[in-house]
């Protein structure tokens, strides 16, 4: 995989999980890259992204997103970076936990009930 010409509509999440894979063993990071070490990873990465973002208004923060996007898209991308190494240490087939998870969410927010409401779903009145 060549890396820097590919976009979301051509590339599989295994050829992303595939590249990390090669990327770490490369380096002989993968005795680094511990489940524990990497969800510390992903949390400080999310931190970074967060830390664009600090102080500034909704509305700000969607123009940031847009004028700064190229450092913004890599912050992101240090994330999902972490989170591809994660799933790979830890053997997890992100797509199919994700569509269970994304059901699951389904089932706590009703769309019927929590269209336009941010509250848990704890919270949520059902009718
Ligand atoms: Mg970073």
């Amino acid at each position: 995989m060549s890396g820097n010409r590919l976009n979301d509509s051509k590339v599989t999440v295994k050829e992303l999980r595939d590249f990390m894979k090669q990327f770490v063993a490369e380096r002989d990071w993968t005795q680094f890259h511990t489940p524990k070490n990497l969800s510390m990873s992903i949390a400080v990465e999310a931190a970074e992204l967060m830390e664009k973002f600090q102080f500034v208004s909704n509305e700000e923060s969607v123009e940031l997103a847009q004028s700064h996007k190229q450092e913004i898209a890599y912050e992101l991308c240090d994330v999902f970076a972490y989170l591809l190494s994660f799933a790979n240490a830890a053997d997890i087939d992100l797509s199919s936990y994700y569509m269970e998870k994304m059901a699951l969410n389904a089932k706590k927010y009703p769309a019927d009930v929590a269209r336009g409401e941010y509250a848990k779903y704890t919270k949520l009145e059902k009718n």
